[in-house]
């Protein structure tokens, strides 16, 4: 079994489709193994997405996640982390395939409804971010 990082961003949670994008996930088969409502700072967004900074969208990323709250979950299932970038579609909603979450909710390539771990590295890291004494049940 493997964990990932699931998180619905601010726009998701403002078109009120927690529920349904959740839903999504759980129909794949993923376990949710902890969820919570958070509402990032500026800073604590720079933080999660350090290995950007420095690119053109940094700033408009950080405050966009900063601008409002999000629903940050840990999903248990095997190969997880393949699995939900595979549900979650590309970056590019007019590039992700059709059933895919970012194809239904996203609105743009910023604006684009979740984010999800790529690899067990970043995976590790932010659960450890969101979730630091990783007590899950
Ligand atoms: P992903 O979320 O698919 O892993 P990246 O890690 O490349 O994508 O980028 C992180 C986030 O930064 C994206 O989800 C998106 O919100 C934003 N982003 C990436 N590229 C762009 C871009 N060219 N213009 C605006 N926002 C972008
Ligand atoms: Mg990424």
């Amino acid at each position: 079994m493997e964990r990932t990082l699931l998180i619905i961003k601010p726009d998701a949670v403002a078109k009120r489709v927690t529920g349904k994008i959740l839903q999504r996930v759980t129909q794949q088969n993923f376990r949710l193994c902890a969820l919570r409502s958070e509402r990032l700072t500026a800073e604590s967004a720079g933080g999660f997405y350090h290995v950007h900074r420095g690119k053109p969208f940094y700033q408009s990323l950080i405050e966009f996640m900063s601008s409002g709250p999000i629903l940050v979950a840990v999903l248990e299932k095997e190969d997880a982390i393949k699995s939900l970038r595979e549900v979650v579609g590309a970056t590019d909603p007019q590039n992700a395939r059709q059933g895919t979450i970012r194809k239904e909710f996203a609105e743009s390539k910023g604006h684009n409804a979740v984010h999800a771990s790529d690899s067990p590295e970043s995976a590790r890291e932010e659960i450890a971010f969101f979730f630091p004494s990783a007590d899950f049940s």
